[in-house]
């Protein structure tokens, strides 16, 4: 079964945002026929508690799903026979670069902004042994295009950089975008709506799926939540939460399907109005309400 899914981090509550880009999600699932998925995407950044509190937050908006929420920290196994497989096929390379060391080398004139500089991509093997004794490797991968274009539904066809893109942090945990790619297209998710911000991730990932014989999904990139000075919306903007929310008097879905322009209140009635085309393309600027700071 075609599926869609959320995925969110469990490093704290979800604020009003996240919970309008969870909807949407929803709504592209169910509107399309697809299963939808819950993924808890637990390897990194976990605060305790917080799965729990962000599986209520999505409850409480009247989102369901198919299965258990799927935690991603189960996966390790198969995130690392992924990157063995790349390794075997010569895909892959150490990298025993700092974060410093990448920042210094990617503002040097010619650098494509935002990608790793290729630094460690041809040390030979001596200087690779010599550079082990200092600091354990990230894996990255060894790209065979600097670009990559996806399908967004809201953004069309879209060509960003793909660079040589960590597959394993230095600290042996699987990264993001090699996790997320496996994981997706293990559970059969052949649609994947996010938010904006991770546009241009997604050449990476279509990219890493086609090296591994998968294909990529369709994607839809969706607007942010801003705060009334146009920046992103951080739990630092007041009451942002659903439980901050509610504690003012509140309805937060009704907050949530003001803010897409449809008619309802719960996720069941805007599916009927649902129009991936008639949706709202600039940012949600996000207006505390009365009495929050
Ligand atoms: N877990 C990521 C986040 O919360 C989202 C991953 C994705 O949707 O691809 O930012």
């Amino acid at each position: 079964m075609p599926a869609g899914r959320f995925a969110p981090s469990p490093s704290g509550d979800l604020h009003v945002g996240n919970l309008r880009t969870a909807v949407l999600a929803w709504l592209f699932a169910r509107s399309t026929g697809r299963d939808f998925l819950v993924r808890v995407e637990d390897i990194d950044r976990v605060r305790p508690g917080s799965a729990e509190r962000q599986l209520d937050d999505l409850r409480a908006l009247g989102l369901d799903w198919d299965g258990e929420p799927l935690m991603q920290s189960t996966r390790t196994d198969v995130h690392v026979d992924a990157i063995r497989r790349l390794d075997e096929a010569g895909l892959t390379y150490e990298c025993f670069c700092t974060r410093r060391e990448i920042a210094e080398a990617a503002s040097a004139p010619h650098a494509a902004p935002g990608a790793y500089p290729g630094t460690c991509r041809h040390l030979t093997e001596s200087e690779r042994e010599l550079r082990r004794r200092e600091r354990p490797a990230a894996i990255r991968l060894r790209a065979g295009v600097t670009t990559w274009a996806v399908d967004d539904v809201l953004h069309g066809r879209y060509e960003g950089t793909v660079d040589d893109f960590v597959l394993r942090r230095n600290d042996g945990v699987p990264a993001y975008n090699l996790a997320v790619v496996v994981d997706d297209a293990d559970q059969g998710i052949d649609q994947v709506v996010r938010g904006d911000d991770l546009l241009s991730s997604a050449p990476r990932q279509a990219y890493l799926a086609d090296l591994l014989g998968r294909p990529a999904p369709e994607y839809a990139h969706v607007p942010l939540a801003l705060n009334t000075e146009g920046r992103r919306l951080a739990k630092r903007d007041g009451a942002v939460t659903r439980r901050e929310l509610e504690d003012l008097g509140v309805d937060v879905p009704a907050m949530v399907a003001a803010s897409l322009g449809l008619p309802g209140r719960s996720p069941r009635e805007l599916l009927a109005a649902f129009d991936p085309v008639r949706l709202p393309r600039e940012p949600w600027v996000v207006v505390p309400p009365v009495g929050a700071s």
